[in-house]
């Protein structure tokens, strides 16, 4: 492991001061993406600045805005909260799909979003739930839209100095029911060759997909089929797919198998939610 200096930050300004002070300054929420990207030095950090404990960080609730998720969250206690099970279930199956239990017990969703991979488990559901970004840095405070935030493979609408303080799941929540549909090489720890989230939303539906384009994206084709010309059928709405998406072919599949795979993965998705809102 190459070596850094370690700075652990007790509040935010602490955090945003070492990452003025030094351009090669990383952020250590979990850690299980920045420390493996060290090891493998995709990430050549001279001072990681751990956040995890930052107080302010930490806040999980809900009110009459929506459901905030602070930076220092972990995946398994979003995943357990009861407003998230209760009211945007589809987050819940994005974090739980991330890892095994012990990387969740770790890992958080900002992390996850921050890492800015096509590929992020949480990506396609916070898509569909509208999520936004809270950000602090240098210039104050600003919001983004989890869409603009997302800009390329690695890369984030983040400014130099700026670090992600909280996700807000705004209201109102979906109506309806929402699946995130994920297929890997195994059925253990493996990330998404494609991920497939489908909500409904009152009579309309949502619908995201990650690892099949440089960042997550929208079906909106399949979208317009079904929201705006009535187009009924699961399978012909989904065969619509392949001009929202185009994937690469990598070690986790071609890019004749992603188009495939995500036709198949946003039909079911269609068909598993739509009795309850039909
Ligand atoms: C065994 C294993 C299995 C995995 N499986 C999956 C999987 O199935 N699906 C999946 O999507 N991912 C997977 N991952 C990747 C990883 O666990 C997730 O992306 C996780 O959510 C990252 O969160 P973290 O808190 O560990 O982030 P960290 O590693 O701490 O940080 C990730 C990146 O975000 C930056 N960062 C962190 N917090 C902030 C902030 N507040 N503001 C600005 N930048 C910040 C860091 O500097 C770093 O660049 C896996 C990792 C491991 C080790």
């Amino acid at each position: 492991m190459p070596a850094f200096t370690y700075q652990k930050c007790s509040d935010l300004s602490q955090a945003m001061k070492w990452l003025a002070e030094d351009k090669d300054t990383f952020l250590l929420a979990g850690g299980t993406d920045l420390l493996v990207g060290i090891r493998g030095g995709k990430f050549k950090a001279r001072q990681v600045a751990d956040i995890k404990d930052i107080e302010e960080l930490k806040i999980l609730k809900e009110d009459q805005k929506g459901i905030t998720i602070g930076a220092g969250v972990t995946l398994n206690e979003i995943a357990q909260f009861e407003p998230v099970q209760k009211n945007v279930p589809i987050l819940a199956e994005g974090c739980n799909s991330i890892g095994t239990y012990s990387v969740r017990n770790r890992a958080t969703l900002v992390g996850n979003i921050c890492n800015a991979s096509p590929a992020a488990d949480t990506a396609a559901p916070l898509y569909c739930l509208g999520a936004i970004v809270k950000i602090a840095g240098p210039g104050g405070e600003r919001q983004v839209g989890i869409e603009d935030f997302f800009t390329g493979p690695g890369q984030s609408a983040l400014k130099a100095g700026e670090l992600v303080t909280a996700i807000l799941i705004p209201k109102p929540y979906p109506q309806g029911k929402g699946v995130y549909k994920k297929a890997s090489r195994t059925r253990s720890v493996d990330l998404a060759t494609v991920g497939v989230a489908v909500q409904r939303w009152g009579q309309e539906v949502r619908i995201a997909l990650g690892a099949v384009a440089p960042t997550p994206v929208r079906a909106s084709s399949v979208e317009k089929a079904i929201n705006e010309e009535n187009v009924t059928d699961a399978a012909q709405a989904a065969s619509l797919v392949e001009k929202d998406i185009s994937p690469i072919s990598d070690l986790r599949g071609s890019r004749e198998y992603r188009y495939h795979i995500s036709k198949v993965l946003v039909r079911r998705g269609l068909e598993e939610t739509e009795e309850v809102c039909s």
